[in-house]
């Protein structure tokens, strides 16, 4: 993701802005941009800012439909990227000696779930991604081999409860293949069931336990008068409950760590320390928490929360306005992950917090 990232100019200014979908983009990336043109640059610096502002001023963002986008330019390198968001971000612009990339490496993930709203003779496959859900299959179950079953055995009760159960049973597992074939096409995050209390209940203890790992829910819903709405809303919210709740797993596990093995890190200050060690595993931001000033040593990447003399190699440090960013790209480059996640866990108290390869304290 984002090649460009690392793309340094000593020389130029590079421009970064984050624009949210609105009804007046124009107004909006006039706002954003007005600290940016106080700037007190050289003429060449001017010059490529200024080209920099015009190519993102030409391009028709009225017709984006992405949530929100991402443009990184440096007219004077001769550069020019723009990313599609799938979820909003605060209007933002900045610039910096490369692209500003913590709002677009912060975001949460993006979910995709699978729906099924089952019943026993047919099932209804639906995606929901981004917000949005639409009906991708049909599954009705194919009762023409019934004649193999046939009355003429004798119309017993048992007889023909058993037949139906059969074909319950494989119309399941039929809905099941084919969710299990769409996953190995493009995998999905969760499986969600929606149907009689009875069908869904049966159907997910008929899953693989590959599958049923992945189901997040069932929802009660009359398969006979579903609308894609009504399917939104019931999965959105389990959806979202499951998304809480793993976020609240993965901040527990480094609250367990840092009061056990002390392998965790909690907090910017901390993170720095632990980034300049190489020792961040797994970074996890909390999506829009504020931006922290601190320092990053030009000559050998160290960071500190202050600047002035680099720790690492005596060099004048520079000032940058949000270190976090720097965090980011250092754990990145050091083969770590990173990832954001939503608000109301404990880590908002923080900001960040991170899994560490060995303690550091
Ligand atoms: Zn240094």
């Amino acid at each position: 993701m984002f090649p460009f990232a690392q793309s340094v100019s000593t020389r130029y200014p590079v421009l970064s802005v984050y624009l949210n979908k609105g009804p007046a983009l124009g107004a909006q990336l006039t706002d954003v941009l007005k600290p940016i043109k106080e700037l007190e640059l050289d003429h060449a610096q001017e010059m490529s800012l200024r080209a920099d502002i015009e190519k993102i001023s030409d391009l028709r963002l009225e017709r984006e439909t992405a949530p929100a986008i991402g443009i990184f330019s440096c007219d004077g390198e001769g550069w020019f990227h723009m990313e599609r968001l799938h979820r909003s971000v605060p209007d933002f612009a900045t610039t910096g000696r490369r692209p500003y990339l913590r709002p677009v490496r912060t975001l949460p993930r993006n979910t995709r779930t699978k729906v099924a709203v089952v019943e026993s003779r047919s099932a209804s496959l639906w995606l929901m991604e981004a917000g949005q859900i639409h009906r991708v299959d049909d599954i009705v179950v194919d009762e023409t081999v019934k004649k193999n079953y046939g009355g003429w055995q004798g119309y017993s009760e048992r007889k023909a409860h058993a037949r139906s159960d059969e074909l319950v049973h494989r119309h399941y597992r039929e809905t099941a293949e084919e969710l299990l074939a769409l996953h190995q096409r493009q995998p999905f995050n969760y499986i969600i069931v929606g149907g009689h209390k009875t069908d869904t209940r049966e159907f997910v203890e008929s899953l693989h336990p590959y599958l049923r790992n992945l189901v997040a829910g069932e929802f009660v819903i009359d398969p006979h008068t579903i609308t894609a709405t009504g399917v939104l809303e019931k999965a959105a919210a389990l959806e979202a409950a499951a998304e809480r709740e793993r976020r609240e797993e993965i901040v527990k596990s480094i609250m367990d760590a840092e009061g056990s093995t002390r392998k965790a890190a909690l907090g910017i200050p901390d993170l720095v320390d632990a980034t300049n060690l190489k020792a961040v595993q797994s970074l996890v931001i909390v999506t829009g928490s504020p931006r922290v000033p601190g320092a990053i040593c030009d000559e050998c990447t160290w960071m500190s929360m202050a600047g002035g003399e680099c720790q690492g190699c005596g060099a004048e440090m520079r000032l940058v306005s949000d270190v976090v960013d720097e965090v980011i790209e250092a754990v990145l480059r050091d083969r770590g992950v990173v990832e954001g996640i939503g608000p109301d866990t404990v880590l908002d108290d923080y900001g960040a917090g991170g899994l560490l390869r060995f303690a550091v304290t």
